[in-house]
C-alpha cells in the first residue's frame, strides 16, 4: 500500500480555508518572522564569556577542516545494537542512542561495566585519526526517563506523574543529579530526559511521562530535573563530568494531541501552543537545557519535524536556543514527500540530528547526496554542525574518554547506589496521594495481621511501568530487578519490624482472617502507542478489583486500596467500596516508600504524613471531557492529620452508560470480543472465519489480516482485488443480551482508515438473519476520507433497530461488502451511546 500523500493536499488546503490551519506555513523572512515576535525570548545564561568566545572560535577552526563526509555523519544517530564502534569511525557517527530496552549486546543483564567498556570503544574509534578531517568525539545518548532505566540493577524512581504530585523542585533536581551519576558511570553523556509534556487528555499513554497538566508545575520541575541532570555551572563554564546533556521533549504539543492519540494532530492556536506547551521550553531553556527533541505529533495538519517556522523561527531564532535539534525515532518518515531514509525537508525545517536507529546508512548516504546538490544548503549543515559540536565542547567531550572521571581516574560504577535508593524511596512517600481515609484507618498499626491482595501488590513490573528494562516494560520479572523493593516487600518489612505480619494472597483468598486488607491494583506496564486508552474507565474493563475489594468488606475486613497506575482513571466505585485509597502513581524499584506512610513507626516515632496533591483532577466518569466535573480536583490530597471524617460516597455513574463495559456491545477491540468473530467471504463461499493473522475469501477476492492502530493487532487490514463480490463481517458464535445497552440510545460506531479508494458501490449492513436487516450505501464515506487517516464512524440508530437490536436478533452488526477494488483498515467497532451530532451512515430497511 502506497499512501498517496498528494490527496491529501486539498484536505489540507480546505481545513486552512476553514482556519483551522492558518499559522505557521508562510514562506520564511515574512509574516512568520513577524508571528514570532509574538514568542518571548528565553532568558538564557549569558555565553558572553571569554570560554564562550574561545569555544565558538575553535568550533570555526574545526568546521573549515571537516570534510562534508564527516559533518554529514555528525548528523545522523543509529543505535548501539546497528552501529559498531568501526562503523562510528568510518561514516563519523557523530552520536548513537541505546533507546527504550537496547542493551549492548541485546542482552538485558548486562553489567554497568560492560555499558562502561562499550562507551569507551564508541569514543575511541570516534578519536581514531583519519584523512577525512580532525577527529570529533562521538556523543552516547539514553533514555534515562526516571533513573537510568536501560542498565540492569539501576535505581528506578517514581514517574514523572508522580513527581509532579509531589511537586517538590529540590527533590527532582536531587533525582536529576542522580540519575546523572549513574549515566555517567557507564560512559553515557546525554539523556533524552525531562518530557515537558503538558497533557491535555488522559487517555494519553504518555500521559505519565508528563509532571501535570498546569504549565507552570511542568516548568518548575522542567527546570529543576534540567538543573539536576546538567549541573548549575553555566555553559560558558561546560557540563562538568558528574553530569550529562539533557533534552527537553517532545517540541511542541505532545500532550494536546486529538483524543489523546499519541503522535497524532493538536488542533489548537498558536497562542495555545506557546502559553500552554511553551513554557516548559522556556524553563528548560532558561536552566540552559543543551537538546530539545522534535515531536511526532503535527500542529494543524502539519508534521511538526517539517515545521521550520516552530523549529527555527521560534525555537532557535526567536528564543535563542544555540543547541542541538534532534529528530525523534524515524519520526521524519512522517513527512508528506519524506521516508524514514530521507528527509531533506527535515533539516531544512531546523532538525541538525536525525535519530535514524536501524537503517542509518541510507539515511547518511541520502544526507551527504541532497548536501553535495543543495538541496540541502551548505550553510544550513555548517549551522547544524556547528551546534553539535558546541554542545560537545561545552560538555568537554574532545578533553577525555567518557570511561575517566574528574579525577583522572577510571569512573566507578554508582548504579544502584545506596543513596540513589534512598532518594528515590523518598520521592515514593513524596508522591503518594491520599484521596480517601475514612475513620482514620491509616496509618496501620505494625503490630497488625495485614493481608496483602492485588496484582500489583507484588509486581515490581506493575509498579515501575514502561520504560523499564524495556521499552513498554513488558517481558520482565521481579527476577529482573534484583535490588527493588516490591510494596508488598516494603509492608511485610514494616510489620515484622513492628511485630504484625503480612500475608501475601494476590486473588484475596486468605488462610486466617486478617485485621485489615491491602489491596494494591492497576494498570499494566505500557510506554508509547500501546498505553492510549478510548475512555477512563477501570471497573468497566476490570471488574475483578473491585469485586475482591467488596468480598473483603463484607467479611467485616477494612480495606485500604493502593492504585499503582500512570494517571487517575475512573474509580469511583472502587473509591467508596474502600476505608482508605491511596494513588500511588508509578513508584519505581523503592516499594518500600509506600509502607513508610502506610504503616506507622513502630518505634513510636510520629509517622510520616502524606503531602502528594493531584497533578490532575481524578475523573469523575470515564469519559473525557473537557468541561468535565471531578471527583477530586488538582491540588487535592489528605494528610494524616486531616479529621477522620466518613468520606461522602461518590456518584458511580461511568457515563459510558454500558456500552462501553466491555459487554456484548463491544464487537471489536484489541481483536473480536467474544462471541463476536470475523470473517470474510464471496461468491464461493461466505463464511471463512479468520482464526490466525489473516484470511482469504475463497475465491481470493478479498484478503484480511490483522494491523495495528492504537495497539498491536487492534485493527484489521481488509483488501478487495475487485474480482466479484466479497464481504468482511462480524457475527456472533452464541446469543447476545442488549439488556444493559438499550438503557440509553445507542449508535453503532468503528473505526476507518482508507487506503485505496473504492472503484464499485460500496455497501453496509447490519443483519438479523439473511435477509433481516438493514443496509447502507457507504461509497461516499470511502470516497472522501483523507486517505491514510483515520476516522470516526457513527451509524444511525435506525440501522439497529432494523436488525432487532431490541428483541436481541443482531447476528451481524457489521458488514461491508463491494464488487470493486478497495483498501481499508477497520477498528474498534462497537455500541456507543448516542451523541447529539447526527450519525455518519444512515440506512434503509432491507
Ligand atoms: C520516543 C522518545 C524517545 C525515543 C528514543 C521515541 O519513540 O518518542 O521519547 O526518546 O523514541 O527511544
Ligand atoms: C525502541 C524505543 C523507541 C520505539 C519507537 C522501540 O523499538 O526500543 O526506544 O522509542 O521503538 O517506536
Amino acid at each position: 500500500m502506497t499512501p498517496d500523500r498528494r490527496l491529501l493536499a486539498p484536505v489540507i488546503a480546505m481545513l486552512a480555508l476553514t482556519g483551522a490551519v492558518s499559522l505557521g506555513r508562510a514562506e520564511p523572512g515574512d509574516a512568520e518572522v513577524g508571528a514570532a515576535q509574538a514568542w518571548p525570548t528565553a532568558q538564557i545564561p549569558t555565553r558572553d564569556s571569554a570560554q564562550a568566545r574561545a569555544i565558538e572560535a575553535r568550533i570555526t577552526t574545526l568546521l573549515a577542516r571537516m570534510s562534508l563526509e564527516q559533518k554529514v555523519g555528525q548528523m545522523v544517530q543509529p543505535d548501539i545494537t546497528y552501529a559498531s564502534p568501526s562503523d562510528v569511525r568510518a561514516f563519523h557517527i557523530g552520536s548513537v542512542l541505546s533507546g527504550g530496552g537496547v542493551w549492548p549486546g541485546m542482552k538485558m543483564h548486562t553489567p554497568s561495566s560492560e555499558w562502561l567498556g562499550l562507551a569507551e570503544s564508541y569514543y575511541a574509534a570516534s578519536m581514531e585519526a583519519t584523512n577525512a578531517g580532525p577527529p570529533i568525539p562521538v556523543v552516547w545518548a539514553t533514555d534515562a526517563v526516571h533513573g537510568h532505566n536501560n542498565v540492569f540493577e539501576a535505581v528506578i524512581y517514581p514517574h514523572n506523574i508522580g513527581l509532579g504530585a509531589a511537586n517538590d523542585p529540590a527533590l527532582v533536581e536531587q533525582m536529576g543529579h542522580a540519575i546523572a551519576s549513574e549515566v555517567r558511570s557507564t560512559g553515557i553523556q546525554w539523556a533524552f530526559a525531562p518530557a515537558v509534556s503538558v497533557v491535555s487528555n488522559l487517555r494519553w499513554g504518555r500521559s505519565y511521562e508528563g509532571f501535570g497538566d498546569d504549565p507552570a508545575l511542568v516548568s518548575r520541575l522542567g527546570a529543576a530535573y534540567v538543573r539536576g541532570l546538567q549541573g548549575t555551572a553555566d555553559s560558558s563554564e561546560g557540563i562538568d563530568a558528574d553530569h550529562v546533556m539533557a533534552t527537553a521533549k517532545h517540541f511542541i504539543g505532545d500532550g494536546a494531541t486529538r483524543n489523546g492519540i499519541d503522535e497524532g494532530d493538536v488542533a489548537v492556536s498558536e497562542s495555545v501552543l506557546r502559553d500552554r506547551h511553551g513554557p516548559g521550553y522556556y524553563a528548560a531553556l532558561n536552566a540552559d537545557v543543551q537538546t530539545v527533541m522534535v515531536s511526532f505529533n503535527s500542529w494543524n495538519a502539519e508534521k511538526m519535524h517539517a515545521n521550520r517556522y516552530l523549529l527555527t523561527d521560534v525555537l532557535k531564532n526567536r528564543m535563542g536556543f544555540d543547541g542541538v535539534v534532534i529528530s525523534d525515532w524515524n519520526a521524519v518518515g512522517q513527512v508528506p514527500g519524506c521516508s524514514e531514509l530521507r528527509c531533506p525537508q527535515a533539516i531544512n525545517a531546523g532538525v541538525d540530528i536525525i535519530m535514524a536507529p536501524k537503517r542509518w546508512r541510507p539515511v547518511y548516504t541520502n544526507l551527504l547526496v541532497d548536501a553535495k546538490s543543495g538541496v540541502i544548503a551548505a550553510d544550513r549543515i555548517d549551522d547544524a554542525v556547528r551546534r553539535i559540536l558546541r554542545v560537545k565542547l561545552r560538555m568537554g567531550l574532545f578533553d577525555r574518554s567518557p570511561a575517566i572521571s574528574k579525577t583522572g581516574a577510571r569512573r566507578v560504577s554508582t548504579v544502584g547506589a545506596l543513596e540513589h535508593r534512598e532518594l528515590a524511596r523518598r520521592a515514593v512517600r513524596e508522591s503518594l496521594v491520599l484521596l480517601k481515609n475514612e475513620h482514620g484507618v491509616l496509618p496501620l498499626s505494625p503490630k497488625l495481621r495485614v493481608l496483602v491482595a492485588g496484582a500489583s501488590a507484588d509486581s515490581l513490573p506493575r509498579q515501575i511501568g514502561g520504560w523499564s528494562l524495556t521499552w513498554q516494560g513488558d517481558k520482565i520479572t521481579n527476577a529482573d530487578f534484583p535490588t527493588g523493593t516490591s510494596i508488598y516487600q516494603g509492608l511485610a518489612a514494616a510489620l515484622r519490624a513492628g511485630g504484625g505480619s503480612a500475608e501475601l494472597e494476590v486473588d484475596g483468598r486468605y488462610s486466617q482472617k486478617p485485621d485489615v486488607a491491602v489491596v494494591v491494583f492497576g494498570e499494566e506496564p505500557y510506554a508509547e502507542m500501546r498505553g492510549d486508552r478510548r475512555d477512563l474507565g477501570w471497573s468497566t474493563t476490570n471488574p475483578a478489583d473491585l469485586a475482591m475489594i467488596r468480598r473483603l468488606k463484607a467479611q467485616g475486613i477494612p480495606v485500604v486500596s493502593v492504585f499503582v497506575s500512570g494517571r487517575p482513571l475512573w474509580t469511583s466505585p472502587e473509591i467508596n467500596a474502600s476505608d482508605a485509597f491511596v494513588a500511588a502513581w508509578l513508584p519505581g524499584t523503592e516499594g518500600g516508600g509506600v509502607a513508610d506512610l502506610l504503616v506507622a513507626p513502630s518505634t513510636g516515632a510520629i509517622a510520616q504524613d502524606f503531602t502528594g496533591r493531584l497533578p490532575f483532577a481524578w475523573p469523575l466518569s470515564a469519559v473525557v471531557r473537557a468541561d468535565a466535573a471531578a471527583a477530586y480536583p488538582v491540588g487535592y490530597g489528605l494528610s494524616l492529620k486531616d479529621l477522620p471524617l466518613a468520606a461522602e460516597s461518590l456518584p458511580e455513574v461511568s457515563g459510558l452508560s454500558g456500552a462501553r463495559h466491555r459487554s456484548q456491545t463491544v464487537f471489536f477491540d484489541r481483536g473480536p470480543v467474544a462471541p463476536w468473530r470475523v470473517f470474510v467471504g464471496d461468491e464461493d463461499g461466505w463464511h471463512m472465519e479468520l482464526l490466525k493473522e489473516s484470511a482469504t475469501s475463497p475465491d481470493g477476492i478479498l484478503s484480511v489480516r490483522r494491523a495495528d492502530h492504537l495497539a498491536a493487532g487492534d485493527a484489521l487490514h481488509a483488501r478487495w482485488n475487485g474480482g466479484g463480490q466479497a464481504q468482511l463481517y462480524l457475527q456472533a458464535g452464541g446469543r447476545t443480551d442488549w439488556s444493559e445497552v438499550l438503557k440509553t440510545p445507542q449508535r453503532l460506531a468503528f473505526s476507518v482508515n482508507v487506503h485505496e479508494r473504492p472503484t464499485a458501490t460500496v455497501t453496509f449492513r447490519v443483519e438479523c438473519v439473511f435477509p433481516c436487516g438493514a443496509k447502507a450505501d457507504i461509497t461516499r464515506l470511502f470516497r472522501v476520507s483523507p486517505l491514510d487517516q483515520w476516522a470516526r464512524v457513527t451509524v444511525d440508530a435506525n440501522c439497529m433497530a432494523a436488525a432487532g437490536l431490541e428483541s436481541a436478533k443482531v447476528d451481524i452488526p457489521f458488514l461491508i461488502n463491494t464488487t470493486g477494488k478497495l483498501e481499508a483498515t477497520f477498528s474498534y467497532i462497537d455500541l456507543e451511546p448516542a451523541g447529539p451530532e447526527p450519525p455518519t451512515i444512515s440506512c434503509g430497511s432491507s
